[in-house]
């Protein structure tokens, strides 16, 4: 996709209005418009980005950063009682807008959501294929 095509671009510049929690030179933290609780929001780089594995090394080490410091913002303001950092790569993955961003979702006691997975059971043999596949 090109930068033109794609609404993360424009929300992040300013091109299109958002709901905007911070801005500054290189990040634009706004308002999911549909979202899992009160208060969820996205990181959005002003750079594009589609995802992990074409984000720039300089984002990526400032952009946990400002999670972190969102992060103890929205758990002082929203007095949550959890708070979930999600960050979806593919198709496969739950991505739908292909423009890097980073969920930070405020979690209320009972509050009905799931951000799960059912627990495989692998034999250790499993789990050194992979550590060897992954590691080596
Ligand atoms: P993904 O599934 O790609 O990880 O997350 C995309 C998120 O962007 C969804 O939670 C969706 O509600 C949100 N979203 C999609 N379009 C817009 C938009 O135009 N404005 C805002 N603020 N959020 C959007
Ligand atoms: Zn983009």
């Amino acid at each position: 996709m090109k930068k033109g095509d794609c609404i993360f671009c424009k929300i992040a510049g300013g091109e299109i209005p958002s709901k905007t929690l911070y801005e500054d030179e290189s990040f634009r933290v706004i308002l999911d418009l549909g979202p899992a609780t009160k208060g969820h929001a996205l990181i959005l780089p002003k750079e594009h980005a589609k995802d992990i594995y074409e984000l720039p090394q300089e984002t990526a080490s400032e952009v946990f950063v400002l999670a972190k410091k969102m992060a103890v913002r929205m758990v002082e303001k929203l007095h949550c009682d959890g708070l979930n950092v999600v960050q979806n790569n593919g198709e496969a993955a739950g991505q739908t807008v292909p423009h890097f961003h980073i969920h930070l979702i405020p979690r209320y006691q009972n509050d009905g959501q799931i951000i799960n997975w059912t627990p495989g059971k692998p034999s250790q043999e499993e789990l050194e294929a992979v550590r060897v596949l992954i590691s080596e």
